[in-house]
């Protein structure tokens, strides 16, 4: 992304990359120093920013990064980031020079991609560095694990290809029930074994999102890659917790403006909420165009330490409060609408279960036209 000139905003997402640091060093700790950290930065990483980001994770124990499309590619490769960058899913023909021209390791997942990464490599008289996708279960991307026989000794015949990494991709890693899991790693072995004999060997094996890192450490091979744990968030309510790890994003808002209600009046569009009695309404200018969840009397926000209910329905560019346990509240005031405030906290679960969906969901959910603002780093923002 290019920098802007940032103008003020009274809603923003801020980033705390010493957090987002200490995630790192954490995860350093947590998993065998024999084990390669990708950080998995696609989708602006989350939110968070990709280039901020990759960075930190870069400068703290991440020795490579994911990313899903070219122009996520680009934008960290034009950010100075030379660590090496894969690029998930599946390519096009037309995508092919791209990927050699960003200097990316892309994943392949058929016989004609790799022939045509093998024919762009004997063109530039160089190897292309590739990740042998393996689907063991997913069944989105990859080479299927029941046809090995066929494509392994294919592979094998093909110049120019660097067989720098194999990988394939959980269904099911956050949940209670590990079997599903258990019998793709146990695939993704049985094809590793199959390509050793036919002598490929690739030197990166990873086949572990966040779920993975946190339970299958028998599924760690020698990389893992990491995107929704390193923002301190869990994949589901059940996975293993670990100590120190803690969230890096949140979501604020100043009031921008207060109304005096008296009984029977109401708030927004559908007049949704109707007052008892008199009391004061907080206007916060943040909304579902900020991708914040379109509730209706549903939710809150922290103001003063205090959790306070969301009214009426969340507007595209507002949303509004009743201040009736915040009587101190006044225009200015910053409301958490994701993170702490005192002793309290509104998770990204509590919001994906309002909005009924998952944490991935509502951290990338979150718009470019909310401001980033970073504290306590390297970032491109400045505290609004
Ligand atoms: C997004 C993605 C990841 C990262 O998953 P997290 O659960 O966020 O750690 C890893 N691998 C692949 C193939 C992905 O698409």
């Amino acid at each position: 992304m290019k920098a802007t000139v940032s103008r003020p905003r009274s809603a923003w997402v801020e980033v705390d990359l010493e957090q987002f640091a200490r995630n790192w060093e954490i995860l350093r700790k947590e998993v065998p120093a024999s084990v390669s950290l990708m950080f998995v930065a696609k989708d602006n990483a989350y939110g968070l920013g990709a280039v901020p980001a990759a960075r930190v994770a870069l400068d703290h124990h991440a020795d490579s990064l994911a990313v899903f499309t070219l122009g996520e590619a680009q934008e960290l490769r034009d950010a100075g980031i030379t660590a090496p960058i894969l690029i998930l899913g599946e390519r096009l023909a037309e995508e092919v020079p791209h990927v050699l021209e960003l200097d990316l390791e892309p994943c392949v997942g058929s016989i004609e991609v790799a022939e045509a990464f093998s024919k762009a490599a004997r063109e530039r008289s160089r190897p292309v560095a590739i990740h042998l996708k393996i689907n063991t279960g997913m069944n989105r991307f990859g080479f299927s694990w029941r046809t090995v026989d066929s494509w392994g000794q294919r592979l094998r015949d093909l110049a120019g290809l660097e067989f720098c990494g194999a990988l394939s991709h959980f269904a099911q890693s956050d949940e209670l029930d590990k079997g599903f899991a258990r019998t793709q790693s146990g695939r993704f072995e049985a094809v590793l074994d199959h390509l050793a004999a036919e002598g490929i060997r690739p030197r990166w094996i990873h086949h572990c999102n966040s779920g993975g890192v946190l339970d299958l450490p028998d599924a760690h091979f020698n990389r893992v890659r990491v995107g929704l744990l390193a923002q301190g968030v869990y994949p589901s309510e059940v996975c293993r917790r670990i100590d120190g790890i803690a969230p890096v994003l949140s979501l604020r808002a100043r009031i921008t403006a207060i109304q005096a209600l008296e009984a029977g009046d109401t708030v927004g569009y559908g007049m949704r909420w109707r007052a008892e009695g008199p009391c004061r309404i907080g206007v916060l200018s943040i909304g579902y165009g900020d991708g914040y969840p379109r509730l209706r009397n549903q939710g809150h926000v922290l103001l003063h330490g205090h959790r306070v209910p969301l009214v009426g329905g969340v507007t595209m560019d507002a949303l509004m409060v009743d201040l009736a346990t915040v009587p101190e509240a006044q225009i200015g005031d910053e409301a958490v609408l994701l993170g702490s405030q005192g002793s309290e906290r509104i998770t990204v679960q509590e919001l994906a279960s309002l909005r009924g969906t998952v944490t991935y969901d509502v951290l990338t959910g979150l718009r470019g036209r909310l401001p980033r603002v970073y504290r306590g780093g390297i970032g491109d923002g400045s505290p609004g």
